[in-house]
């Protein structure tokens, strides 16, 4: 029996996906062999991969001078490579300054491998009340090398509704945990970088977008795998790509195309999270902990209500536990934070949310809440 997985990544995909893949899984596009068994070099891979591109650049309508890079490392190697590549000297020079706006625990590993290789300034930070809201953004400095934030928290359940004014600086954003779902601006930013594992398939795969004349300002003694310019002017095959992952990104992409694109996504996920924060907001037992303007539509943290921590504790184990035995899986909050969080990424359909929100209906009742 599939079950409704709630994870926050890796994360559920589209069944849909999951039965093409696995259609294919020893003879793809007729080619008598597996994806994973083709040279990443040989005309058999080389469509799926000019395919995938194709596919993003459409969806997300991403302008000619922009590059999409299939890279490895996850979003974390992300947080070294753009201040490596955009901000640091050559050996002896000055580091140039780059800026980051602290939101989450991403966000500030984010700015913590900053400090290696830029001269990183923390702007602003929501850590003052558990990052539960996103903090008014100043402006950058004009000659800063690059404005990083993270557009959607996965561990707290926030997001950016407002891009920050950066002016000439370039904004960075880790995209990871909303890309494809709402629509989103490429020219506003100068990079948007995103693990697969969230929203666009396996783990493994790192896409990244990279305005073009941000390309080529690695210093010389960068290691060849973490340079911008060598991934772009090999066509992400500098060495071998994560050939299996970007031919599932390649399925996804279609799914989604074939549901209406990022505008009907973005209104099945908006639907989906209201029905959710709209119990919520009328429950007993249950709350959200997320200030209102600043809810995400991906992460959907909650808590059970009451006074005494140690008895709200043992309500929310046995709510996650209960939960997984009726099929719904994975419902615990992240370990920093503890709770409930519900990831409800574009895979996951209306029907799922629903039945969680069955599920804690029940689950009040037999607490005496309703
Ligand atoms: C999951 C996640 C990461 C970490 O991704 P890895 O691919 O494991 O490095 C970074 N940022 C955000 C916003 C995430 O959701």
């Amino acid at each position: 029996m599939r079950v409704y997985n709630f994870s926050a990544g890796p994360s559920t995909l589209p069944l849909p996906v999951l039965e093409r893949a696995a259609a294919e899984m020893t003879d793809a596009n007729g080619t008598g062999q597996s994806v994973m068994e083709m040279s990443h070099r040989s005309g058999d891979f080389k469509p799926i991969i000019e395919k995938t591109e194709a596919l993003l650049r459409e969806l997300m309508e991403i302008p000619p001078n922009y590059r999409v890079l299939f890279l490895q490392g996850g979003a974390s190697l992300q947080f070294s490579m753009i201040p490596l590549n955009l901000a640091a000297g050559e050996a002896g020079a000055q580091k140039k300054r780059a800026v980051y706006v602290e939101t989450g625990v991403w966000a500030k590993k984010a700015a913590e491998e900053g400090v290696k290789y830029a001269d990183a300034v923390t702007l602003a930070s929501s850590g003052d009340r558990g990052y539960t809201y996103i903090p008014p953004a100043p402006a950058p400095d004009p000659g800063d090398a690059f404005y990083h934030i993270t557009l959607n928290n996965t561990i707290v359940g926030t997001k950016w509704n407002t891009l920050p004014d950066t002016g000439p600086v370039p904004l960075a954003a880790d995209i990871s945990s909303c890309i494809l779902s709402e629509p989103l601006e490429v020219s506003r930013f100068g990079i948007l970088y995103a693990g697969a594992q969230k929203n666009l398939g396996p783990a493994g795969t790192t896409v990244v977008i990279i305005r073009e004349d941000l390309i080529g300002r690695a210093p010389s003694w960068t290691p060849a795998l973490l340079r911008y310019d060598i991934s772009a002017g090999e066509g992400s095959m500098y060495n071998t790509p994560p050939c299996y992952g970007i031919y599932v990104i390649g399925l996804v992409l279609e799914w989604l195309k074939g549901l209406g694109g990022v505008r009907a996504m973005a209104e099945l996920n908006r639907e989906k999270a209201e029905i959710l924060y709209g119990y919520l907001e009328n429950s007993k037992g249950f709350r959200s902990p997320v200030e209102k303007p600043f809810r995400s539509l991906m992460n959907i943290p909650f808590v059970c209500t009451g006074a005494d921590p140690e008895a709200r504790k043992n309500r929310e184990t046995r709510f996650i536990t209960e939960a997984a035995a009726e099929g719904l899986v994975n419902l615990a909050g992240h370990r920093l934070v503890g709770g409930m969080r519900a990831s409800i990424y574009n895979a996951m359909p209306r029907e799922g949310v629903r039945a969680l929100i069955a599920f804690m209906e029940k689950f009040e009742k037999q607490e005496g809440k309703k």
